[in-house]
């Protein structure tokens, strides 16, 4: 079974965003990028369900600018066995790339598609379900455990007060949650090693996909300022002053 696992560039995590100037999105020149880390525990878990002997080869996607290329790497020193980039330097929408990883599951047929559940520079939340809705796969989001069972996926998911487990007929779409497992560090010779593993250069155009966007973002702020704190001297002022907020009792 192929196990495809969709990574994204995204600005790293550790940095505070800096919206543009013009209000037209956050500022990217010249800052850390790294792997979105929803899909490090998606590489992670495709990797250790080809561990098991589950999984037969890790294929590691990315829509985005030629340097993604880089996190495809990152995927490949951590253990995937190929990479395909589909360069669009434009954003692409998750419909965009649901479109072209339906595209490329057409054509690699994979048992399992783990993305992660969200890329935590748009905070969407969409392409695993939009990927489902394009494939007619079933889909287990906010995965936290992921067991292979004969020719089913049976997925525990995180869910409002509690875990849901639910079993889908392979092919299926799987997105993780933070819980899923802790992803591994490449070591210096898989880095090395991932150099020569092959990574295919596509275009969307390849898979005959339209990813004009269909959004137009009209603005982008940062979060209000909070407003600085003040000393209390005792717990009754403090107890005060919550109360005369409206807060509590
Ligand atoms: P989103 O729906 O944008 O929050 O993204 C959810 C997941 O879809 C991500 O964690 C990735 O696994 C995948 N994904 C989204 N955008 C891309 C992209 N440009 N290239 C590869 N994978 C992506």
């Amino acid at each position: 079974m192929k196990i495809l696992v969709p990574v994204k560039r995204v600005l790293d995590y550790n940095v505070k965003p800096r919206v543009k100037a013009d209000g037209t999105g956050v500022d990217l020149a010249n800052v850390k990028m790294s792997m979105n880390p929803f899909d490090e525990i998606a590489v992670e878990e495709a990797i250790r369900l080809k561990e098991k002997g589950v999984a037969t080869e890790v294929i590691a996607v990315s829509v985005g600018e030629t340097k993604a290329q880089e996190t495809l790497r990152t995927a490949l020193a951590m253990g995937a066995d190929r990479a395909i980039l589909v360069v669009s330097d434009d954003k692409v929408e998750p419909l965009g790339v649901a479109k072209i990883l339906k595209a490329i599951a057409d054509e690699e047929q994979p048992g399992l598609v783990i993305l992660g559940k969200q890329a935590i520079d748009d905070d969407n939340n969409q392409t695993g379900q939009m990927l489902a809705a394009l494939t007619g796969w079933g889909q287990g989001t906010f995965a936290s455990k992921v067991e292979i069972e004969g020719d089913h996926v049976k997925v525990t998911r995180e869910v409002d007060g509690g875990l849901e487990t639910v079993s889908l007929k392979l092919p299926a779409i799987v997105t993780t949650d933070l819980r899923l497992n802790e992803p591994r560090y490449a070591s210096l010779p898989n880095i090395m090693k991932a150099k020569s593993k092959p990574l295919a250069q596509k275009t969307a155009a390849d898979y005959g996909v339209d990813i004009a966007p269909r959004l137009t973002t009209l603005k982008v702020v940062e979060p209000a300022k909070r407003s600085a704190g003040i000393k209390v001297a005792d717990v009754d002022e403090l107890v005060g002053k919550i109360k005369a907020m409206g807060i509590a009792g």
